[in-house]
């Protein structure tokens, strides 16, 4: 099943995505990571990108859609795929409906103090890129991978400005995309406010159909 997650920064989605990926075998595409490694490599659309990234600014429709059209031709998403932070405006939006099925919209919920925290909180590694968080996935050291041994980092648009950037960015243009998959009858709301393990369990039951709609039962 092609699925995608939607919801504001820092509500878990790349968390999440990571676990589904393994679970039902089908691959991950964050687009934010995918930017990444082309900032980190140096590549034209790296460097394009950087100055939006930095920011907390949407890099434009036509370089992330032109980027995801090629991934999507990838062997290993014939049977499926796991999209995090993709689509992010309503042409973005429009282009996956126009190359691919899209079987469920999981949207992902919780609120800006729960975001901003977490956002706060969290930490990459700049080796193999795996995220913590200080409170819920804590590494041994707050600064070297337990993984890889990399150095850990707080990305640029975790910091403060550019968190609010993104929230009001994501407001503006991405949540109008509730609406849009609301009429397509495809988006489940999922409460992601619980601990990763909470949101992944209820990420799961709503993926496997077992219920319309989910809540954490607190
Ligand atoms: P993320 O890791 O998903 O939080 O994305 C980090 C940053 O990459 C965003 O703040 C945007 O600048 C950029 N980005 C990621 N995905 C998209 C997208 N679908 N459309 C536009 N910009 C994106």
């Amino acid at each position: 099943m092609n699925i995608i997650l939607l919801g504001p920064p820092g509500v878990g989605k790349g968390t999440v995505a990571v676990k589904v990926s393994k679970e039902l075998k089908i691959p991950h595409i964050a687009t934010g990571d995918m930017l990444r490694s082309n900032v980190a490599q140096k590549t034209k659309l790296g460097l394009e990108a950087k100055h939006y990234m930095d920011k907390g600014l949407l890099v434009p429709d036509g370089v992330v859609i032109k980027m995801v059209k090629e991934r999507l031709k990838n062997n290993d998403c014939k049977n499926g795929f796991i999209l995090d932070g993709f689509p992010r405006t309503i042409k973005q939006a429009d282009e996956i409906s126009a190359i691919a099925n899209i079987g469920k919209v999981l949207n992902l919920q919780a609120n800006d103090s729960i975001i901003i925290k977490r956002l706060n909180r969290r930490r990459v590694c700049s080796k193999c890129g795996f995220v913590y968080h200080l409170d819920y996935i804590k590494p041994k050291n707050k600064e070297i991978c337990d993984k890889c041994g990399g150095h850990l980092y707080q990305r640029e648009d975790d910091k403060p400005e550019a968190i609010k950037e993104r929230l009001k960015v994501y407001r503006e243009k991405t949540a109008p995309l509730i609406e849009y998959y609301q009429n397509k009858g495809i988006i489940i709301n999922v409460d992601a406010s619980g601990t990763p393990e909470e949101e992944f369990n209820l990420v799961i039951e709503v993926i496997n159909n077992k219920s319309s709609n989910a809540c954490a039962n607190k």
